[in-house]
């Protein structure tokens, strides 16, 4: 059996699949995805590499931001540290080498990441045993005391559904077959016109509208958490506040590709739609923070000082490279716009370092 034979058989079976079934199918299978390969998928040798593997500077900073928001929220004595999606498990490596140096912080923390993939949960165990973390799967597994939680490029990873409006009627972007077997992506009517009509009733026809269920089910249900013990989130991704259209993408050996292709092999990915979570923060009654850039975010943390103390203790080649990568998470036309950073906190509760400021 290999993947493609898996959705073939699906689609025989019970007609074209959406868009997020087949994400599920090429991230998630537990032999065949994405995320269950041997393979380094993560870092400079893999298919794409995130900010905390192109430099210790970001981890760090985004350790610095987590610490403070607990300095101002009293120094709770105990709460969780959160990650979703930790990865190879580089970003909570150097959160905790930076908040190790505040007193009292890494004693009152818990450390508990939220990882689906077996393989990548011993890739950060082996980086972080040291920290004794918890593994859970399911975010409602979160522990009910206050908590400060970090998410790096996991939200894109999340599958999406897509719709499109053709002649006044919405119809769902799917996965389907061509006569000779082959997959193809194939427009079927949707029967949630209804639903779809007033929700985006000013979109035109021919628009694709992406949607994502699975990632509404698990941010309401830290929302909620948060709502109940106090806490903080930070989301870090690439996504859009304003506007719609179709993003999926599928990243193979650092190139672009065909997502319908090596099935398994390559990243799936779709733009983070900031606007829908910023509507679930305010029906949850939490308080978003501003819709910052990657650049001002870690530009306001220091890290150009951060970055030029580091400099002092390294060779020439070395400090090139060095700051080659600052360039990289920081530069316009780099890492630094594409690069979004929001932060969700309890109403009533300090501002939040930088995005409130
Ligand atoms: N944050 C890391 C890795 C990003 S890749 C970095 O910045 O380098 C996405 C991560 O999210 C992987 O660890 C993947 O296994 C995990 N992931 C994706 N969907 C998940 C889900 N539904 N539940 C738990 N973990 C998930």
């Amino acid at each position: 059996m290999s993947l493609k034979n898996l959705i073939t058989k699906e689609i025989l079976k019970s007609g074209p699949i959406t868009i997020a079934r087949f994400m599920e199918y090429c991230l998630y299978h537990e032999n065949y995805g994405y995320y269950a390969s041997k393979k380094n998928t993560i870092g400079a040798e893999g298919d794409f590499i995130t900010s905390p593997e192109i430099s210790q500077v970001f981890g760090e900073l985004i350790g610095i931001w987590l610490a403070q928001t607990w300095i101002d929220r009293g120094k709770p004595k105990n709460f969780s540290l959160v990650e979703l999606g930790p990865g190879n498990g580089i970003m909570m490596r150097d959160i905790l080498h930076a908040i190790r140096k505040i007193p009292g912080c890494l004693d009152a923390a818990s450390i508990v990441l939220v990882e689906k993939s077996q393989i990548l949960r011993s890739r950060q165990k082996n980086l972080l045993i040291h920290y004794s973390p918890s593994w859970i799967e399911s975010v409602d597994d979160i522990p009910e005391k206050p908590f400060f939680l970090v998410a790096n490029e996991f939200l894109d990873a999340l599958p999406i559904r897509q719709f499109k409006k053709e002649n006044d009627f919405w119809c769902e972007r799917s996965v389907g077959l061509t006569d000779t077997g082959e997959l193809k992506f194939i427009n079927i009517p949707s029967n949630l016109n209804i639903e779809l009509n007033y929700l985006y009733r000013d979109i035109p026809n021919n628009v694709i509208v992406e949607t994502s269920d699975i990632t509404k089910n698990i941010l309401s249900r830290i929302f909620e958490k948060i709502a109940r013990n106090s806490g903080v989130c930070l989301f870090i991704d690439y996504g859009y506040l304003e506007g719609q259209g179709e993003t999926l993408q599928a990243v193979h050996k650092h190139s672009y590709a065909n997502p319908l292709d090596n099935l398994g092999e390559s990243d799936l990915t779709a733009q983070v739609n900031f606007k829908s979570i910023y509507n679930l923060i305010l029906r949850k009654g939490l308080r978003a923070s501003n819709f910052e850039n990657q650049r001002n975010f870690l530009t306001g943390l220091g890290i150009k000082n951060r970055s030029e103390i580091l400099t002092k203790k390294m060779s020439k080649v070395q400090k090139k490279d060095h700051l080659k990568a600052i360039d990289r998470l920081i530069g316009p036309n780099q890492m630094g716009n594409l690069f979004k950073v929001m932060g969700v906190t309890n109403r009533g509760s300090p501002k939040l370092p930088i995005l409130e400021q």
